[in-house]
């Protein structure tokens, strides 16, 4: 079987690493023309301790990419005890690769009659899958900065949604050595610059902030359930068929509610490892492990419709609950579900 991974993300990567294990050459295409100083997408690197399980299977030692834990993080005023962590991304996007050449180039059109398999990978690009059916993105815009603290303050590992009017939030990540990695995303936000402006105005008797890079991005929310067609079947000319199948972010395995995309989208390449010639198996596994993802893009759906005339409901209250839950966020429940009444004003609160 010929296969082409194209975009060698953390999906693609992980993907090619698989398949490698399984003794499948995989040809991989990537330009890989990310004008960061990373050299990789816009990422915040943030990843829950469940990471380590999937980089031990390929043989890679997660606590090489570990860059800082964040034992405890501060959520609109609540600190909870979290497994979460920053990794190194750029490191493991390489080492995901070393067995498999990357070739530093896109799929020309008329390679594609080679492969009875094209896979995907290109995130929010989904440079080879028709339109997602009902899309939804988040712009983002995030610094790197050295924060020096000042006195008895520092900057402190975060997720503030309270402070930011739409739906969306600002984060601060840890990446150590005084570094961090400062960003906000959000639907329907005039102005992401204003938002980090003030966050650092804020933040001004707390540490001394020096910013070293930022860029600008989007995050796919729409989950995988409203990101179909999963996969497209074309007629080669020489009448067989050729699969072109998603994985990972091209195909929504992201977090609506928080936009992490990293291990969903390695849970979502290793479903397809073990299914690359049954895309309708594929598919109903995709569909089926991320169904809370869909439950919390309707939740989206439901505030922007209204937009901030209803608040959330219970059930959407349960959801975020459910959603820092499931990442091993221990938030104090009826505290946590007084904050998300917060949501009510969104929109509403006029941009300071
Ligand atoms: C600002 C920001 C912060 C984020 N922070 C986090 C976080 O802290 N934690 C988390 O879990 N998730 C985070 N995410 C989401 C996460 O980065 C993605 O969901 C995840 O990287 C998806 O992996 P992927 O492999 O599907 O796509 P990507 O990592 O985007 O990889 C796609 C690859 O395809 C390549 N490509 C694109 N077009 C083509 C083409 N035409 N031909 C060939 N190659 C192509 C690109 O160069 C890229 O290497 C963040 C996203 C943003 C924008």
């Amino acid at each position: 079987m010929n296969v082409a991974i194209v975009g060698a993300g953390i999906a693609g990567g992980y993907l090619a690493a698989l398949l490698a294990q399984e003794g499948l050459s995989p040809d991989v295409f990537d330009p890989m023309a990310h004008a960061t100083r990373c050299g990789c997408r816009s990422c915040g690197w943030g990843a829950p301790a469940g990471i380590g399980p999937y980089l031990d299977g390929i043989g890679l030692d997660p606590d090489e990419y570990l860059l800082e834990p964040m034992p405890s993080m501060h959520f609109d005023g609540l600190l909870a005890t979290t497994p979460l962590r920053t990794v190194d991304k750029p490191r493991l996007l390489r080492d995901l690769t070393r067995d498999v050449p990357v070739q530093r180039r896109g799929l020309e059109p008329e390679e594609a009659e080679q492969y009875d398999v094209i896979v995907d990978a290109t995130g929010i690009a989904r440079a080879l899958l028709p339109p997602c059916s009902s899309d939804l993105t988040l712009p983002t815009l995030q610094h790197r900065v050295v924060a020096e603290p000042r006195g008895d303050g520092r900057l402190e590992a975060g997720v503030y949604g309270n402070d930011v009017p739409g739906l969306g939030y600002l984060w601060v990540f840890p990446l150590g050595k005084e570094e961090y990695h400062v960003g906000v995303g959000g639907i329907g936000l005039a102005s992401l610059e204003s938002l980090m402006e003030r966050f650092y105005r804020d933040m001004s008797g707390q540490c001394t902030l020096t910013r070293l890079c930022g860029c600008r991005g989007a995050v796919r929310v729409a989950s995988p359930y409203y990101s179909g067609p999963l996969y497209t079947e074309t007629r080669r000319s020489d009448g067989s068929s050729r699969l072109t199948v998603g994985v990972g972010e091209s195909i929504g395995t992201v977090t609506p509610f928080t936009g992490e995309g990293i291990v969903p989208s390695l849970e979502c390449a290793r479903i397809l490892a073990g299914r690359l010639q049954d895309p309708a198996g594929y598919s109903r596994a995709v569909l089926a492990q991320f169904a809370w993802m869909r439950r919390e893009r309707e939740t989206l759906d439901y505030l922007l419709a209204h937009r901030g005339t209803n608040g959330p409901r219970v059930r959407d209250r349960w959801r975020f609950y459910r959603n820092a839950r499931r990442s091993g966020i221990d938030l104090p429940m009826i505290e946590a579900f007084k904050q998300l009444g917060t949501l009510s004003h969104w929109l509403d609160t006029p941009e300071r």
